[in-house]
């Protein structure tokens, strides 16, 4: 079987999938982290896209993802996906962090898109465990992979901390 779930340590703007997925806010109009370094590095035509969106059909509710081109990135898109902000863990958060993760990936193969690359959602600035977030994600990932034209799906951590826990999550899955 191809491995379909690759996990590295890297900063998600250099990745060469056909997507990757930004951890957005409600607004969609740039933020700090992984958000913030997707715009400075794919330029302002995203950010035109995303007012475009919001104009439309107004804030991104926590869950959901709305898709973009990509600027100047080497992938062709961004999608872009709004993970909830851990408040204890009795919000909900776990649904919305599985809703988060699929909703990008339902979008990405509405879009033909094979290869798709994520960072770890709410695990920074929104403060979820990372790793009941790593639990979450790659669960998510995994099950919509039995049945899906995505080929792959590359995990891009930013620091080795994050990945080794990625790494013991997914063995766990595996296992
Ligand atoms: P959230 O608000 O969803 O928590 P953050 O951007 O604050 O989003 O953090 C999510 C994760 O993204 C964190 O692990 C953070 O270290 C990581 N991150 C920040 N910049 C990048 C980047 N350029 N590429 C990949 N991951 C990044």
């Amino acid at each position: 079987m191809v491995r379909k779930i690759n996990l590295v340590q890297g900063d998600i703007t250099q990745q060469d999938t056909d997507a990757i997925v930004n951890a957005a806010n409600c607004s969609l109009m740039g933020g700090g982290g992984v958000d913030g370094a997707i715009h400075r590095a794919g330029g302002p035509e995203i950010l035109a896209e995303c007012r475009r969106i919001v104009a439309k059909q107004g804030r991104c509710p926590t869950g959901q993802a709305v898709i973009t081109s990509a600027g100047n990135l080497k992938a062709k898109w961004v999608i872009h996906t709004v993970g909830p902000i851990w408040r204890g863990g009795n919000q909900q958060e776990d649904q919305l962090l599985e809703n988060a993760y699929r909703n990008s990936l339902q979008i990405a193969q509405t879009h033909s898109i094979k290869s798709v690359s994520f960072p770890s959602i709410s695990t920074g600035a929104y403060r979820f465990p990372v790793e009941r977030a790593a639990a979450i994600a790659l669960a998510t990932v995994q099950q919509f992979l039995t049945d899906s034209t995505i080929e792959e799906v590359r995990f891009v951590l930013f620091d080795k901390a994050t990945l080794d826990v990625y790494r013991e999550e997914l063995a766990k899955i595996l296992n």
